[in-house]
């Protein structure tokens, strides 16, 4: 059993949602999510130990020994989802860094979506010229 951290919804299998980062093929990453409301900060519900210092709990309801533990262990998790968050948009940071580049030495001004589909273009482009020189 799961449970989310943001709508409060239990669950038994989360949802999985396919993140392509603007990749052609796979691997594409696969994250997990609540399936009521999107959201991946979700946890296991039942537990046997403490998920922060390992103490065996006799509410296995519970995820901490203690309010202590609790505090504590929300804080690293939040901490990991914030990390885990911006992995996930650094790509996109990287793309911006070339479209402001690309505005630069072509002189132009596009936008973040002109600019993806620009690029999409000539990566068709050179894929169609690819094949015919193979043929
Ligand atoms: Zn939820
Ligand atoms: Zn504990």
């Amino acid at each position: 059993m799961y449970i989310c951290y943001e709508c409060s919804g239990e669950f038994e299998t989360p949802d999985n949602l396919v993140e392509k980062h603007l990749l052609d093929a796979p691997p594409y990453e696969v994250i997990y999510v609540c399936p009521f409301c999107n959201s991946s900060n979700f946890k296991v519900k039942s537990h046997s130990h403490c998920c922060c210092c390992g103490a065996k709990l006799s509410n296995t309801d519970s995820e901490f020994c203690s309010n202590e533990c609790r505090n504590k262990g929300i804080k690293l998790w939040k901490n990991e989802f914030k990390r885990r968050k911006q992995l996930l948009i650094n790509p996109i940071n990287i793309i911006i860094r070339e479209l402001e580049n690309y505005n630069k030495e072509h002189n132009t001004n596009y936008s973040y979506g002109q600019y993806v589909a620009i690029i999409e273009n000539q990566r068709r482009k050179q894929k169609c010229a690819k094949r015919k020189k193979d043929i």
